[in-house]
């Protein structure tokens, strides 16, 4: 939807597909880091955020079992930026939409393509539905499972299981929550993060060897059974835990997709081209960098289609393999239980990097 909408706004006729006739994403929250608040202010979208999510200046560590241990005070990357936020999946897939809407792009649901074939200076495309067409381009966005990266790039992989599981539960806000809150030292690593006035989620990182899929109704008895051990805030939210509570598991895939991430005139963008684990919280980040990259190379006077497809490729290929690295580093360093003190100066490190402009 950021790739469409910065596009459209350039006065290109863009077709979006989504293959979901629904339209919609899961019930879960989503942590918004300063890099990807950053990007959002380039899409226009901060105050939209703002409204709609929650921003803060702090996140608070405390042990698992509710002993607070230290502050981390996170500075604004840029001036008016926030440092931090949060926001419910659902209502930031609708400010998306609504963005879509406003500039007039012609949505199609329930449709997906079943044939790419490049051609000079196009792609001819088929869709599921009979429908076909002739692009100028074709920008594959659509997810870490891409249909259009099964279709036109088979020197693809799939991208592996990490090792972890990664627990989320929404819900309402503790009423001593102030900021973001990290749970760390136990087996299971855990946070909260406010979404909005009244909402927060939980993750939780389980070790998750067997890629297990836990059918819904026996997820609020294990998320109970793994947080056991926990005090403080992430207590009480687990003490809410109720059969109706909005909770959803995932054993963890990512990876970087080789290069090169264009066909043609055939382009992966997201999840479709760089995956990565939630450990460091930068996927939709990534995905709305990549789409603002993209709009920056294809503008540029003079230029080539192609030859913006290889420019973006060469600014986001360094940048995603690191974050997408780091973040399955931190899983593994979970995993083993590394000393906090080689977990925190990794996180510190990639945290920087993760800040740099892109
Ligand atoms: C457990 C978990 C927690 C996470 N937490 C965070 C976090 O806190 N912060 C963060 O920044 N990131 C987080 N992420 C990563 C983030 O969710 C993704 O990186 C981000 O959603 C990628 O956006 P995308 O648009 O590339 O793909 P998606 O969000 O997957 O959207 C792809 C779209 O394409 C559509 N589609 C799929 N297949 C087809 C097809 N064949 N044809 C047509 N349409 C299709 C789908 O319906 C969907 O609308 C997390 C990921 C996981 C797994």
């Amino acid at each position: 939807m950021a790739t469409a909408v910065l596009l459209a706004k350039r006065g290109i006729f863009v077709d979006l597909i989504d293959l979901d006739p629904a339209w919609k994403v899961s019930g879960a929250g989503i942590t918004i880091t300063g890099p990807t608040l950053r990007g959002y202010q380039r899409l226009g979208m901060l105050d939209d955020i703002k409204a709609h999510g929650a921003v803060t200046a702090k996140t608070s560590i405390f042990h698992f079992s509710g002993q607070w241990v230290r502050d981390l005070d996170e500075l604004p990357l840029e001036e008016g930026v926030p440092a931090h936020g949060g926001i419910m999946r659902p209502v930031l897939h609708q400010l998306m939409q609504e963005r879509v809407h406003a500039a007039k792009i012609p949505v199609r649901l329930g449709i997906t393509v079943t044939a790419l074939t490049p051609k000079p200076g196009g792609v001819d495309v088929m869709f599921n539905d009979g429908s076909n067409g002739t692009y100028d381009l074709v920008v594959g966005a659509d997810s870490i499972f891409s249909g259009v990266r099964a279709l036109a790039f088979p020197h693809a992989i799939d991208p592996p299981y990490t090792g972890q599981g990664c627990w989320r539960i929404s819900c309402p806000k503790p009423p001593s929550l102030v900021h973001g809150e990290f749970y760390l030292g136990g087996d299971y690593p855990a946070g909260i993060t406010q979404c909005s006035a009244d909402d927060v989620y939980l993750w939780l990182l389980e070790p998750d060897a067997a890629h297990e899929h836990i059918p819904d109704e026996a997820l609020p008895a294990r998320l109970r059974a793994l947080m056991a051990g926990f005090g403080g805030n992430a207590g009480w939210i687990r003490d809410q835990i109720h059969e109706g509570s909005v909770i959803n598991y995932r054993p963890l895939k990512a990876a970087i997709q080789p290069m090169p991430w264009f066909n043609g005139r055939i382009v992966l963008l997201g999840d479709a081209a760089h995956a990565t684990t939630p450990h460091l919280a930068s996927g939709a980040g990534m995905a709305v960098e990549s789409a603002l990259v993209l709009d920056e190379e294809l503008a540029v006077s003079g230029r080539q289609i192609e030859d913006g497809l290889a420019a973006y490729q060469a600014r986001r290929f360094p940048r995603c393999k690191d974050i997408i690295e780091s973040s399955i580093e931190i899983g593994r360093m979970q995993l083993r239980h590394a000393a906090p003190a080689e977990h925190t100066a990794f996180v510190d490190a990639a945290l920087l990097r993760l800040a740099q402009s892109y």
